[in-house]
């Protein structure tokens, strides 16, 4: 019942000519997914893939992420969503921690890809699109199955995906989530925004996130909706599409909001078959909510949640009870609560901020071979998500700030720790520390504050080019400063809080 695959193959055979996806090249039926799926999954099997084991899935918002995530799934091996933007080292890093057995990957990113999959080992590297020198055409990958293919049974309990995120104390791992935990994160959201199957949902979230895994792709294949793919986000294309597709619902990040908003040519395009509209991943300022509200003609339901928690930790239930600029309330079958530092429960009102815990189905079974960081994150049995807000007196939910230091730079995570390290592998840097700066169009922007080695010399712009060459493109600086010296706290810690002011 709680397998993700199934619920593919249920929608199939609900509507099988319905559109389940839509895209600048045309569509693809219920029906042809479920085909194309399951000869993804004959591919990998015949590949010797296990139920259990690891597959790496590396592309944009495209048909096959759709199809090859399906394809994983139905061959009861779990999926491995990355950025595509991601270089070799990172590629390598998700790859290993994850065991993966295989990577299906994109033509254009692929050289950068099959050099991270070769430092783990991993030897079968499938590239959609164009030929390229460095990896197996993703069309050798997929076999045609004689017949319809049985869905390789897994238990609710066993693990869908791996996904990875800074957690809650900066260094990347993989939140491994289980089909129950993701169907139902599927499933419980859906209804609280009235889901319904001729709703057309917009996926300018990419998909290899949680959001767009879980709160898109899943919500819009559970309730047999269609999916109106744009590659990558893009306020234009996205326009375009919400037009071309007649979409009727837009999930974004508030960057999204803002960018759709300010598009010049925004009164070009029709947009009159938008109905609701979901922000979450980061705080949407109120101006930017009121603005879209009635530019549109739609409410916005806010949530919010983790990738530790597949997705929706709590949600504006319906358009009739939203409360505007609250995260909401706890989904159905969790529990969200306000504890102070001494792990004490804080009560309702403004004045008492804390940090927010979790507990219910939707969290995450642990970090992938990290039972230590796991312990850590969910102490005393909560999951400690290191955000900071308050409950209302009616239980809306509100955030504060994050407590962890991750920057969220227009919809992509970028944690400091891995920047910063890139800096101290500079000869001339002497301390480097990275932090979110506010900008208009980003939400947030990357910003680094370094201080020299004596005697050595580094200019700013040279730094920015140190970190360009060996990050992917949304991660490195684009200011970077140099200081005598960086502010400390009391115990020697960089005082990051300090920085922008200092
Ligand atoms: P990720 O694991 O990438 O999904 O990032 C999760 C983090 O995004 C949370 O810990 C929050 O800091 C932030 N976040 C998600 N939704 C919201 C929201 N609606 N308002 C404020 N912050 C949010």
């Amino acid at each position: 019942m709680f397998n993700l695959a199934i619920m593919l193959r249920e929608s199939a055979k609900a509507t099988p000519d319905k559109a389940a996806i839509r895209h600048d090249g045309g569509a693809v039926s219920y029906a042809e997914l479920d085909e194309l799926s399951d000869s993804v999954a004959e591919g990998l099997i015949a590949l010797g893939a296990r139920p259990g084991d690891a597959i790496g899935l590396q592309l944009p918002n495209i048909p096959e992420f759709v199809v090859a995530y399906f394809g994983i799934l139905k061959a009861g091996a779990v999926v491995v969503p990355l950025n595509p933007l991601l270089k070799a080292r990172e590629v390598a890093f998700c790859l290993g921690s994850s065991h993966a057995r295989a990577l299906i990957t994109w033509a254009p990113v692929a050289g950068e890809a099959a050099k991270g999959a070769a430092e783990e080992g991993v030897a079968d590297v499938f590239a959609v699109g164009p030929a390229v020198p460095t990896a197996t055409p993703y069309s050798e990958l997929v076999k045609p199955a004689p017949q319809r293919r049985p869905i390789t049974p897994r238990d609710g309990s066993d693990t869908a995906a791996i996904v990875f995120t800074s957690g809650t104390t900066g260094v990347p791992k993989g939140a491994e989530l289980t089909h129950i935990q993701l169907y139902m994160n599927a499933d419980i959201p859906g209804r609280l925004f009235d889901v319904r199957a001729d709703d057309v949902v917009l996926t300018i979230l990419p998909m290899f996130h949680v959001f767009g895994m879980s709160s898109i792709l899943n919500v819009s294949v559970r309730f047999g909706c269609t999916l109106s793919l744009v590659p990558r986000f893009d306020a234009g294309a996205t326009l375009e599409a919400i037009e071309r597709d007649r979409v009727t619902v837009f999930e974004g990040v508030p960057t999204m909001f803002v960018a759709v908003l300010d598009h010049p040519e925004l009164d070009r395009y029709d947009t009159s078959s938008l109905r609701v509209a979901i922000s979450g991943g980061a705080p949407i300022p109120a101006h930017v909510l009121d603005a879209f509200e009635q530019r549109f003609g739609v409410i916005i339901l806010e949530g919010y949640g983790l990738t530790e928690t597949a997705s929706t930790t709590t949600f504006n239930i319906s358009a009739g009870e939203r409360r505007a600029y609250s995260v909401g309330k706890p989904i159905w079958g969790t529990e969200t609560q306000v504890w102070d530092e001494r792990g004490n429960r804080l009560p309702p009102g403004r004045e008492h901020v804390g940090e927010l815990v979790t507990r219910g189905f939707h969290v995450m079974k642990g970090y992938h071979g990290q039972p230590e960081a796991t312990a850590e994150a969910m102490a005393g049995g909560w999951l400690h998500t290191g955000d900071l807000g308050y409950v209302d007196e009616d239980g809306f939910f509100f955030i504060i700030d994050r407590k962890k230091e991750l920057i969220i730079r227009g919809g992509y995570n970028v944690y400091p720790r891995e920047v910063e390290e890139i800096l101290y592998h500079h000869p001339a840097v002497a301390e480097a520390a990275v932090i979110g700066v506010p900008d208009a169009r980003l939400g947030e922007e990357v910003a680094a504050y370094v201080s020299l080695k004596p005697g050595k010399h580094a200019t700013e712009a040279e730094l920015v080019a140190y970190c360009r060459d060996r990050l992917a493109a949304y991660k490195y600086p684009r200011h970077v400063e140099i200081r005598a010296v960086l502010p400390k706290t009391a115990n020697g810690k960089i005082a990051k809080l300090d920085l922008a002011a200092f």
